[in-house]
């Protein structure tokens, strides 16, 4: 965890502008967007991918699917659609092994996605 991208950003060891933080999560943009609407919602606390939650972490993931919904509404495109997605391991899409969930909007999303 010492060279995770996403604990730096979460400590403050990297400059970028968050959008959104708390005690226990802080969102982004992403830095190649695939939407008009592209953040990243990041748990302050390093889990590498979702295989890795524990019980206690239960707390977490609901807080974060609260605070994705109020993002949602905050950056207007709650109404119209949004999708909040984690990828997981190689054939999932995960590229950063520090768990985040993204949260993509402004523009008609393709399902299945590629
Ligand atoms: P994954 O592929 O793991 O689901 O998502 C990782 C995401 O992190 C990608 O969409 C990528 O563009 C984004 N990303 C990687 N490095 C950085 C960074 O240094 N800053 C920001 N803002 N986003 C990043
Ligand atoms: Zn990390």
């Amino acid at each position: 965890m010492g060279d995770c991208i996403f604990c730096k950003i979460a400590n403050g060891e990297m400059d970028t502008d968050l959008v959104y933080e708390d005690e226990k999560v802080v969102a982004f943009k992403d830095i190649n967007p695939q939407a008009p609407v592209h953040l990243l919602i990041v748990p302050r606390k390093h889990i590498p991918t979702l295989l890795d939650l524990e019980k206690s972490d239960e707390e977490l993931i609901g807080h974060i699917y609260k605070i994705a919904s109020k993002l949602a509404r905050e950056e207007g495109i709650a109404d119209r659609g949004f999708r909040v997605v984690s990828n997981c391991n190689e054939e999932g899409g995960q590229t950063v092994f520090h768990i985040h969930f993204h949260l993509l909007g402004g523009r008609n999303l393709q399902w299945p996605p590629g």
